[in-house]
């Protein structure tokens, strides 16, 4: 059914890179196998899934949208596609997404834009756009994505779909190729809330490939899938409902907040002062991280490799045929604010201010148990609209801070404004997944 529809809507939607039916059918039929030897199938069994073209796939092309990995082949596959496999998964293809994961619409890919499933003009959201578009049109039933800075929130949010960043640390970033290391974490979308707790189920968990991984219980989060938020204490940051945030937008949040009331959660306003300097701290931190981990495309390795007079001028054509403008810009970025005489002024300072972010959540995490703010400004909006690269990073104000602090939070449908979706973010504690899960549920 998934590939019927992929032949129909596929060339209006381009949601893939890399389509991998072949693999498909022979999983779904060891999944048939095992049916006929009676033995036990696994959560995912048979269900077809994409998977965002930055996470590695043994034999599988993992281009990062790039074309500096146009015709790049992992010899391995990540961890979260070894437990997806060992939960009899079915995988689809590679979803595309903006270069390296840098943007938030997918038009930044190396290979071309993908569109919203809501309204073909819309971008579907990025950086996984490709993962939000292939399940909003029905191209797969759940996929993964990425989020640095809201990559797997903010699609959701635009193409009506639950979308859940969990804690950094709580899935394994082995085989995700790194873009700002401190910061990404990968995680599910899916078109509902019992989808995304069977993912991530699938998905979480300590391994001893990633340094940063979480050696914790991962608890089921099928568990929290119940209908009570009784006595949920629920905060509303006022930072996120001032300028910048469509009125319809926050409208549409309130309504959700007061059906939270209705149900008995107890709702109050609090603060997170330092939330205006989080997109700038972060514009620095990302790009300086990127620009470290981006040292190794040089065409020595792997990747594309431009023909050079020498050495260096063999490096400089690589990097200059193989990266698009935005990863340039991030890596000039990045470089700048990492270079001596600069490093104080801005890295560390932006280091410094991470901090304090993560202080406005540590304090209102005392008072309350989850956060609900916007997850995007907007809705989708049209392919082209946002030239500036500045606007574009102004999309990221409401889910960066939560990248900063390293905590979970979940973005669902709460409704429409003009006809398209809008998403609500719900943030927890850290290892509070369950908890938001339960929100999300509840409201569902
Ligand atoms: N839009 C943000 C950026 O461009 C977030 C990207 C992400 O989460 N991967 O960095």
């Amino acid at each position: 059914a998934v590939f019927a529809r992929t032949d129909a809507v596929e060339p209006k939607i381009h949601s893939y890179i890399t389509e991998t039916r072949e693999q498909a059918l022979a999983q779904a039929a060891a999944v048939d196998a095992k049916i006929a030897r009676g033995e036990r199938i696994a959560s995912l069994a048979g269900i077809p899934g994409a998977l965002k073209d930055n996470i590695c796939t043994k034999g599988v092309k993992t281009t990062c949208a790039s074309k500096i990995l146009a015709n790049f082949v992992p010899p391995y596959d990540a961890t979260v596609v070894d437990k997806l496999a060992a939960q009899d998964a079915v995988i689809t293809g590679k979803a595309n997404c903006d270069e390296f994961a840098m943007g938030g619409s997918t038009e930044n890919s190396g290979f071309f834009v993908t569109r919203n499933p809501w309204d073909t003009d819309r971008v579907p959201g990025g950086s996984s756009g490709g993962s939000a578009s292939s399940v909003a049109a029905g191209q797969a039933i759940w996929a993964l994505g990425s989020d640095t800075g809201g990559s797997i929130r903010q699609p959701a949010a635009y193409c009506g779909l639950v979308g859940l960043k969990p804690t950094y640390g709580r899935v394994s970033r082995y085989g995700l190729v790194a873009y700002a290391s401190s910061l990404d974490q990968i995680g599910p979308i899916t078109r509902d809330v019992t989808d995304c707790a069977i993912v991530l189920n699938a998905i979480a968990g300590h391994d001893a490939k990633d340094s940063t991984s979480i050696n914790a219980p991962v608890p089921d989060y099928t568990q929290a899938l119940v209908n009570d938020v009784k006595g949920l204490k629920i905060g509303l940051p006022k930072e996120y409902f001032g300028a910048g945030i469509q009125p319809e937008v926050a409208d549409a949040i309130k309504q959700a907040v007061n059906r939270f009331s209705a149900m008995g959660a107890e709702v109050r306003e609090v603060s997170l002062p330092h939330t205006q300097y989080a997109l700038p701290a972060y514009y620095l931190i990302a790009p300086a991280e990127a620009s470290s981990n981006l040292a190794r495309y040089d065409g020595v390795g792997f990747g594309h490799r431009a023909a050079g007079s020498d050495i260096i001028d063999m490096y400089k054509k690589t990097r200059s045929e193989g990266f698009g403008d935005e990863v340039k810009r991030r890596i000039m970025l990045g470089t700048y604010a990492l270079s001596s005489g600069y490093y104080d002024a801005y890295y560390l300072k932006a280091l410094k201010v991470r901090t304090l972010v993560k202080q406005d959540f540590d304090q209102a995490f005392a008072e309350v148990d989850v956060l609900i703010t916007p997850t995007a400004p907007t809705t989708a909006f049209k392919i082209g609209e946002l030239s500036d690269p500045l606007a574009m990073y102004l999309q990221d104000i409401c889910t960066i801070p939560i990248n900063l602090a390293g905590l979970p939070g979940v973005s669902l449908p709460c409704g429409f404004a003009h006809g398209l979706p809008v998403g609500m973010q719900i943030i927890g504690k850290p290892l509070a997944e369950a908890t938001i899960i339960q929100a999300a549920y509840a409201f569902e």
